[in-house]
């Protein structure tokens, strides 16, 4: 394993950074998921559970199941939503996409519509106070969960463009790997594509599913998540359509340990080495106990990235955003980014 050096952690933090991959309930603050749950009766399990950072996909499991019975209702959903972007502040991240699955909490009297409007009045809470010039911009993905049918497919890209003008910028397809099958959601990706939302797709998390990336990679999405499982006919695929690739280093070694058993194993080296578009994100921070600045630090340990490579690997993840790049908003993260700016973090 990799043990970053204190300047390499120091460096790492300093640098503006970019996070495109970052699922909301997975991204919970430790210290309010602890009170939540504690609130909700956590047993002794749970509580043992929560203590520390999942280190197997068993563990990793049983703390998104804390997550989930914690996790209840419209207020709860808006504070984590501002935790998350004062978190991300705090870390030196300059732009966030955050992605969350739309889900009613009916015995708190939540709908899917009042679920997207807590986690954008999160958002709204967290701008009112941010300080000028640390501010970290963000948007908001609408995952499609795997296991839905497809008209919950639908009803989620219905709610992604009811909420364009607010802040919603494209539609994710995660949830169970195991679970099913892409004609499914091809008819909604389609039209959430054609409605000029943009599409990422968790893809390749699991072995034997070659069939499914082939036909997934042919859709050509925006951006892909993970593909650690990747047949060499997908990967001269993939390398000629250009389709970025969003890498989670800490979760991709602890989920996919069969093919990826190292950091060092990983395949940020294969596909940054060929200089085909990737960006470091996190995945789940709260369940695998590690921040965006801990994960660049771990890849310039493990990939010997100098400081400069670090921050073209970040103004790179800009281009891959979903963010329009005709934006005000663009433009000046951009800025930040162009000036290699150091930051000033506590
Ligand atoms: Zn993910």
């Amino acid at each position: 394993m990799v043990t970053p050096t204190a300047a390499q952690v120091s460096l790492a933090r300093r640098l503006p950074k970019i996070e495109l991959h970052a699922h909301l309930n997975g991204s919970i603050r430790r210290s309010t998921l602890k009170e939540l749950a504690l609130a909700a009766g956590l047993n002794a399990r749970e509580s043992q559970i929560i203590r520390g950072d999942a280190r197997t996909v068993s563990e990793m499991f049983a703390v998104f199941d804390v997550i989930h019975h914690a996790v209840r209702g419209g207020k709860t959903i808006r504070r984590i939503a501002r935790e998350v972007l004062e978190d991300a502040e705090a870390d030196g991240v300059v732009y966030l996409e955050l992605r969350t699955t739309p889900r009613a909490h009916t015995e708190c009297g939540l709908d899917q519509v009042g679920y997207v409007e807590s986690v954008l009045q999160g958002f709204k809470d967290y701008e009112e106070t941010a300080q000028r010039d640390r501010r970290c911009f963000a948007r908001l993905i609408l995952s499609i969960d795997r296991r839905d049918p497809a008209e919950v497919a639908e009803a989620t890209v219905d709610l992604a463009l009811r909420y364009r003008d607010r802040g919603v910028v494209g539609i994710d397809l995660s949830g169970d790997p195991t679970k099913g099958r892409w004609e499914t959601w091809l008819g909604p990706l389609t039209r959430a594509r054609e409605s000029g939302l943009k599409i990422t797709l968790h893809a390749g998390e699991v072995p034997d599913v070659d069939e499914e990336t082939r036909r997934m990679i042919a859709f050509k999405p925006d951006r892909f998540g993970h593909l650690c499982f990747l047949s060499s006919e997908n990967q001269s695929s993939l390398w000629a359509s250009g389709i970025p690739i969003e890498l989670c280093l800490t979760s991709n070694v602890l989920t996919c340990s069969s093919t990826i058993p190292t950091y060092a194993a990983h395949h940020f080296a294969l596909h940054h080495g060929r200089g085909h578009p990737v960006a470091l994100c996190t995945d789940d921070c709260a369940v695998f106990g590690s921040s965006l600045s801990n994960e660049c630090a771990i890849a310039i340990a493990a990939f010997s990235l100098s400081a400069d490579d670090l921050r073209a690997i970040t103004r790179r993840s800009l281009h891959m955003s979903f963010l329009d790049p005709s934006s005000h908003d663009f433009a000046q993260i951009l800025t930040r980014l162009e000036a290699g700016e150091e930051m000033d973090l506590q």
